[in-house]
């Protein structure tokens, strides 16, 4: 029914059909009836002058007219009636056709006045009002909120008025409502309050109030995020029943070893929690695939050795894979130190490595007696073959592709358990919309003794000031990173940018009293490492990069970031870099610097970073910004695609909606009891139907 042409439709017909397909992609009855209006004239209440309120909406108001002028403008005339209600009076205003209502105006009848409000001194005035005598207002019948459709120009002008789309929407109910089931169980809907499906639609074209209208839009939206997250809940449970994962039953020695003789901190209840999430899953005997965020200097890489340890106590050996050289680097040094105390051998791949040095890793791997591979990209190449990979951990999720992923997979007979873990926190809306089929576990607390950065922003003209403040800084023993932009398009000036930066800082900051390190992508690697490592070890003062040193580079004497350009960089590419301080116990600072004109969007990201230091709200501004579709590149926006819901303003609908699905499939996972035959029908219709109606039809 729901599939028939809207042709069909009474008052249709071809033309119309045509021309609704091609204007709104309109093509049938289904998606007439989900084409919503996206805006009511509220007719349903009528406002006493002393309750109006600036707002853009329209208003109706009962008053008389108790008075009548004309006024001279520069260019002719206005019409000015005095309207007033017992609670006080406003002004209804014509600048066109005064004689014509002069004429017709009754003073001292009651009338109805409905139209948009401004506030002009004191006074509250409405132009050119709707205006019809109570009498007769009485005596029709109203609709009391009219639904405005989202339209075209040239529909309107064919005769496909908003009247006349309303009009069809009308028809169709009224000749399918009956024969739409319902598709959310009882009771859900009892425990929810929600209103039934038939009554939702209705009412989401034609509702009698606002609340009704609420009411109705929030089952559907309910209903259509409801429906995808079973959908990729059970998409994600039947992946686990498909795909066996070795099982890591037993801590050992290596980890009980560790845990509690060489731990050099303790792990913050957040990284427990993880732990144990972590553990559950490897002894499931299911595959895991875990996403594990947790926001910069959160403490990841302890979990992920931790992690290692489990799978070499269990007898297989383990991976981690980073984006960049760099990281690749800190991560082996950070682990090998780590590791020292219980004489693990880890090996360090990268595009860098010789030859000569590759040979013996790749043959120490493929025997076995290699446990542990630290790398980047270069890992990932078939000729690196494990004896038994039980565990590989993909740091940095976002630059690596799901088809690089897939390549870790196959280094087995079986995959190994897979734990991905990103410092860019995913907005848990995008999280659990995207996701659904991963699993997430989250890093929430930092480590005791932090001090949030201080954020500032200051434009070109402060340099100076900056300047100063740098070298009291440096002069109590810390170190600074100053940081430029790179945009692939405009690499060549931004280099030119950044030499022209690096050469004025060498001049404000000479030598031998300074040493200055400069790092980015142009350098030969171990160029790169070399500089790098001066500044690790403290042998310069300050760090004048592009942005390879945004990834994981951990320096805690550094205490003060500055961001040149920063207008230029995304938010989370900033959050990110002002993670790289406010590592060790002194304060930390970042210092934005910008030119002086921005725009609204710069500025709303350069003030976001001021006010917080929480990343998740900073990928939620992100994420509203940007829009859906950019943030997580469009391959995997069209899961985002809603056609009622909004991923950032329902996102606790969203929340409501996956704590009930998942509720469901626990109860219930095969749908199989009669009360819930509907839900397993309505998915199953999903299954095959690979259309935008998907979720909600
Ligand atoms: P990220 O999550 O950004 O990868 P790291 O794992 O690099 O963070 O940790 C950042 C810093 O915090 C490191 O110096 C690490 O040694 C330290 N750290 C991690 N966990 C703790 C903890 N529980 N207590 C104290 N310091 C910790
Ligand atoms: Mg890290």
């Amino acid at each position: 029914m729901l599939h028939t042409p809207i042709t069909y439709l009474k008052g249709v017909g071809p033309g119309r059909a045509e021309l609704l397909s091609r204007e709104l992609g309109i093509a049938t009855y289904q998606d007439l009836l989900y084409h919503f209006p996206n805006r009511f004239l509220d007719k349903s209440r009528y406002y006493r002058i002393s309750e109006l309120q600036p707002s853009s909406a329209e208003v109706q108001v009962i008053g008389k007219i108790v008075h009548l002028k004309t006024v001279a403008q520069k260019k002719g005339k206005r019409l000015i009636a005095t309207f007033r209600d017992e609670s006080g009076e406003m002004e209804l205003v014509w600048f066109r056709s005064q004689q014509w209502f002069m004429d017709r105006l009754k003073l001292g009848e009651p009338y109805v006045a409905f139209g948009r409000v401004n506030r002009f001194g004191n006074t509250w005035s409405m132009a050119h009002p709707d205006l019809e005598l109570l009498k007769k207002h009485r005596q029709k019948k109203q609709l009391r909120m009219q639904p405005i459709y989202p339209s075209t120009e040239k529909l309107s002008k064919q005769g496909v008025t908003n009247r006349v789309l309303a009009t069809c929407v009308a028809e169709l109910l009224k000749q399918v409502l009956e024969t739409l089931p319902e598709t959310l169980p009882q009771g859900l809907r009892d425990e929810l309050g929600l209103v039934g499906k038939q009554q939702a639609l209705v009412q989401a074209h034609f509702p009698d109030s606002n609340n009704n209208l609420a009411r109705a839009q929030a089952r559907l939206k309910f209903e259509e995020l409801y429906y995808i997250q079973l959908a990729l809940l059970r998409k994600n449970a039947s992946r686990k029943k498909r795909i066996k994962g070795f099982v890591f039953e037993q801590v050992g020695d290596l980890f009980r070893d560790f845990y509690t003789q060489a731990l050099p901190f303790e792990l913050t209840e957040a990284q427990k929690r993880v732990l144990r999430e972590i553990r559950s899953d490897l002894g499931s005997g299911a595959q895991m695939n875990r996403l594990l965020q947790g926001d910069v200097g959160s403490g990841k890489t302890i979990v992920a050795v931790l992690t290692i340890l489990l799978a070499l106590d269990n007898g297989y050996q383990a991976s981690l894979v980073a984006p960049t050289e760099i990281l690749a680097q800190q991560h082996y040094r950070a682990i090998s130190d780590l590791l020292k105390p219980l004489g693990i051998s880890v090996a360090l791949l990268t595009g860098s490595v010789k030859e000569k040095d590759r040979k013996p890793i790749l043959q120490s791997l493929a025997d076995g007696s290699l446990p542990i591979l630290i790398g980047t990209h270069a890992v990932l190449e078939d000729r690196v073959q494990f004896k038994n990979l039980g565990l590989a951990i993909i740091d940095e999720q976002h630059r690596f592709g799901v088809a690089q992923r897939a390549k870790l997979w196959k280094k087995n007979a079986s995959p190994p358990h897979i734990l991905v873990m990103t410092a860019t926190p995913i907005p848990r809306t995008l999280a659990m919309s995207l996701y659904g089929d991963l699993d997430v576990s989250n890093i929430d607390e930092l480590p005791p003794g932090r001090k949030p950065v201080r954020t500032v922003h200051r434009t070109d003209r402060d340099r100076l000031k900056v300047f100063a403040f740098l070298k009291e800084e440096i002069a109590k023993g810390r170190q600074v990173y100053v940081v430029y932009p790179l945009i692939e398009e405009s690499e060549a000036l931004d280099y030119k940018d950044l030499m022209d930066g690096f050469e004025s800082m060498s001049r404000e900051f000479p030598a031998p009293q300074y040493q200055l390190s400069i790092v980015h992508g142009k350098m030969k690697p171990e160029a790169k490492e070399f500089e790098m490592q001066r500044f690790v070890n403290g042998e310069t003062q300050i760090m004048v990069a592009t942005t390879v040193i945004e990834v994981g580079v951990n320096v805690p004497n550094a205490s003060v970031m500055i961001i040149e350009s920063a207008e230029r960089f995304g938010l989370s590419q900033l959050h990110q870099l002002r993670g790289r301080v406010g590592r060790g116990a002194d304060q930390s600072y970042c210092i934005l610097i910008s030119g002086g004109k921005l725009s609204d969007d710069a500025q709303t990201r350069l003030q976001t970073m001021v006010q917080t230091n929480d990343g998740f709200e900073i990928a939620e501004t992100d994420l509203r910004l940007r829009g859906p579709g950019d943030l997580m590149g469009t391959q995997q926006s069209g899961v985002l695609s809603l056609q009622i819901a909004d991923i950032v303003r329902d996102s606790e609908l969203l929340k409501t909606a996956r704590y009930h699905a998942r509720e469901l499939l626990s109860k219930d996972p095969e749908l199989g009891h009669p009360d819930h035959q509907m839900v397993r029908e309505k998915l199953s219709r999903m299954g095959v139907m690979k259309n935008r109606w998907d979720y909600i039809s």
